[in-house]
């Protein structure tokens, strides 16, 4: 027997299934979809069997050294999957085929621990009783005797029910060193006093006896606890009392659970006006009818509320797939989703890929969120890959939404998406938006980044027990060093951006590669001692506001604050039970709060992203302004939100502060078609990087060249141009643009340019749905 194996593609130049021989004994344990150890030149690596088959056309093949899985990680549909991503994202199947597994599951086989003896599970028991009994004979005595080439069983390393607690005693004992592992962990403790070993283990590569070293020499002290593998146990099941559904709410959920339904549907309804309720009750009918659910969300440490909603509702039938969980953790939900033990699946992006076998509905909430475009290989977009599996399990697919991306409103109205609209809010109506003209506030002398009525607005909420969001437009919020000398900012020595100042630890960061720098006390070109930190941090908007309002407890959330495990829960938690009176962050905290005691939302720059070079800049803008302008009033207290901004008369601002999604679709559609942009072109990104920058311009010459033989009235090719981030990681970028009207042959030639670029100096990546530039 013969299995086609795709192997880890890190060693692979070329992206098809090798040929390896399955030794005559376990010639019927191996079927596709399983993970095998094979080798490869010297090597040994990773690989997955896509297919057996009983010849090969080789002279020669090599034998399967060792099998990873009793019973296959991949479906049938997840093995197809793979093909379909590869085939239209431009990536190995490999890539894409790892891309879907939990990464304890992805860890190649030197991690993974073989067990010592040959143990047979009941599984390969059934199988190996069904040979002939001499056969039978064989197995056993190969198996005793030591001399199978392969281990048949192979368990992951994973979180055990019981874990340890690590803690730092003594960061000043002198360590060896050699002991480079031991200063690892003890560098890591000194940043993070105490930590889990499950979490340092493998983020770290340590061993046991790494650990028990340091704690000999009195670093570390270590405790063993029990811990709770399931991280939601903790949620109280209440008693669910189903909502009785308005008429609009029924009618979308009569829609889209008609019997045999495999439309696409957009439920376009503002914040607050009932989609989750729509969601569930869907989900309820699907479950009924024995079928799954999926329920796809932007980011899941975010949306805490929804994640109990569905505990609530659907108990113990719920697997969470967080990103903010231990491996074992991870590994855990996968497997109860991949041997049947669930049916609801609520995650991020990557959790459009469990193995669910009997899909009902696929539902993405809030679909214009980026965070549902992956930009690394493979680069797919959620929709298209739910989109795939619905066709697959011929099942309806649910975009949620209140400010819809223009593409999909755009194939709502053609109909090629089934328009759900739920026009009004739950009960209530939508807050009034204020929108503060900061110009006039400069005038009048206030030189803060907050308007009077914020100000005031913030301070009545406090008299009265209220809450208030404060949003920052992240572009708009970062500190860097300036040289008021010589005029020179502190740039990444590896990438074309500012160095980010970091008050807390005194240092400067590049959030692009993770460079890291004390801060100097002179400039590093001029000498001179005017070296200063400019621009709005959050920490630094933070003191202001305590400034202007002592009495104030501030909550802030931004990637300083929340980088540990669990801290934007800890913070949205501690938030929700009172411990603040203002939750201030960045965009993440725009996403799904839905806190019954704000009553104020308000937004420093609304500004921040109009001017970002991307022709969604205004889409981005409209948007965030709409979400959290709904995260006002969501209780029994009425709301509202107000929106500083330098350009109030603009039509983003102005159709936000309506609540007018209608007027803004028609006005920036007008725009997009002007400029030829999406939807009314298909776009393509090419981007070179190289260590030069004379090289990285001619390899992009050279493909914009090559691709220009193409071009017609619906293709055009625009480039080589420098990349927006010119410089990343030492890498000098260029792209090319194609703007294409959908042609299959587009692809094609992307492919056939990718192909002979395999392995070069030049990196060059393709993305054929380019979200973020
Ligand atoms: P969305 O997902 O569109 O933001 P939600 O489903 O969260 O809206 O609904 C907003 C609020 O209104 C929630 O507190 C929800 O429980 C409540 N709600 C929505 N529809 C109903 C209904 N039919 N009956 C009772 N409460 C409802
Ligand atoms: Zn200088
Ligand atoms: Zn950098």
């Amino acid at each position: 027997m013969i299995a086609e194996v795709i192997v880890d593609v890190a060693a692979a130049t070329v992206d098809r299934p090798f040929d390896y021989e399955v030794p005559e004994l376990w010639r019927d344990l191996v079927v596709p979809g399983m993970r095998v150890e094979v080798p490869f030149g010297p090597r040994a690596l990773l690989g997955i069997v896509v297919a057996v088959k009983a010849e090969t056309e080789l002279a020669r093949t090599k034998p399967i050294v060792r099998v990873l899985d009793e019973t296959p990680t991949y479906t049938e549909e997840l093995l197809e999957l793979s093909s379909y991503l590869s085939d239209t994202t431009l990536c190995y199947q490999a890539t894409a085929l790892l891309a879907m597994l939990p990464a304890a599951l992805k860890v190649s086989y030197d991690k993974l621990i073989v067990t010592e003896t040959p143990r047979f599970s009941s599984w390969h028991q059934k199988k190996i009783s069904q040979f002939p009994s001499e056969i039978q004979q064989q197995i056993l005595v190969a198996a005793r005797q030591g001399e199978l080439h392969l281990q048949p069983i192979v368990k992951e390393k994973k979180t055990s029910k019981t874990d340890k607690r690590i803690r730092l005693v003594d960061p000043t004992i002198e360590l060896s060193k050699q002991a480079t592992k031991q200063l690892l962990l003890r560098n890591h403790l000194i940043e993070h006093p105490t930590v889990l070993w499950s979490e340092v283990m493998h983020e770290l590569d340590l061993t046991v006896s790494i650990l028990n070293s340091l704690e000999k020499k009195g670093v570390i002290a270590v405790e063993t606890i029990d811990v709770n593998r399931n991280p939601y146990e903790h949620l109280v099941q209440d008693i669910f009392v189903p909502s009785r559904l308005t008429d609009q709410q029924q009618a979308a959920v009569d829609a889209i659970t008609t019997p045999d339904e495999t439309s696409t549907f957009l439920l376009h309804g503002v914040t607050g006006s009932g989609k989750t309720e729509v969601y569930l009750e869907s989900i309820h009918t699907m479950l009924e009818r024995g079928r799954q659910a999926m329920l796809l969300v932007p980011e899941i440490s975010l949306t805490p509320m929804m994640v109990k909603r569905f505990k609530r509702r659907f108990g113990e039938r719920v697997a969470v797939l967080h990103s903010g969980l231990s491996l074992g953790e991870k590994y855990d939900e996968w497997r109860k989703i991949a041997q049947g033990e669930v049916d609801v699946v609520v995650g991020a992006r990557s959790a459009i890929f469990a193995p669910l076998t009997n899909v009902g509905v696929i539902i993405l909430d809030e679909e214009h969120e980026t965070t549902y475009k992956q930009e690394e290989n493979p680069r797919y977009h959620t929709r298209d890959v739910a989109s795939w599996r619905a066709a697959y399990h011929q099942c309806p697919v649910v975009l949620g939404s209140a400010t819809p991306i223009l593409e999909t409103y755009a194939r709502a109205q053609k109909g090629v998406y089934r328009y759900l609209p739920l026009k009004e809010r739950f009960g209530g109506e939508l807050p009034p938006v204020d929108i503060i003209d900061m110009r006039k506030e400069l005038e009048r002398g206030n030189r803060t980044p907050f308007s009077l009525p914020l100000i005031e607005g913030i301070k009545q909420r406090i008299e009265r027990g209220e809450q208030t969001v404060l949003l920052l437009n992240r572009r708009g919020y970062t500190t860097f060093v300036l040289c008021r000398d010589c005029g020179e900012t502190l740039q990444c020595p590896h990438c074309a951006v500012n160095l980010t100042y970091h008050q807390h630890q005194d240092c400067l960061k590049c959030h692009y590669c993770g460079f890291e720098a004390a801060m100097p006390k002179t400039c590093p070109t001029c000498e001179s001692k005017k070296i200063r930190q400019f621009g709005t941090g959050t920490q630094k908007i933070e003191e202001e506001l305590a400034h202007l309002i002592p009495e104030a407890k501030i909550i802030r959330m931004d990637q300083d604050t929340t980088s540990r495990k669990g801290a934007h829960e800890k913070l949205l938690n501690a938030f929700e039970r009172g411990e603040g009176n203002i939750l201030l962050g960045t965009q993440m905290i725009a996403k799904g709060l839905d806190f019954p005691n704000v009553t104020l939302v308000g937004v420093i720059a609304a500004d921040a992203t109009l001017g970002i070079p991307d022709f969604r800049a205004s889409e981005r803008t409209f948007q965030l302004i709409t979400q959290v302008s709904g995260r006002a009033g969501r209780g029994a207290l009425a709301g509202q939100s107000i929106i500083q901004t330098y350009n109030p008369d603009h039509y983003v601002i102005q159709t936000a502060k309506q609540h007018d999604y209608e007027t803004f679709y028609q006005r920036e559609m007008q725009l997009r078609k002007l400029g030829g942009h999406p939807p009314f072109w298909f776009l393509g990104l090419v981007t070179i990087s190289a260590a030069h920058p004379l090289e990285a311009q001619a390899e992009a010459e050279a493909i914009a060249g090559e691709l220009r033989h193409l071009e017609s009235e619906d293709l055009i090719v625009n480039g080589p141009l420098e990349a927006p981030l010119a410089r990343l990681k030492n890498m000098y970028r260029q792209q090319v643009i194609l703007k294409h009207k959908g042609q299959e042959d587009v692809r094609e030639a992307l492919r056939a340019m990718l192909a002979l670029r395999i392995k070069q100096k030049v990196q060059v990546t393709v993305d054929l749905n380019p979200f973020v530039f």
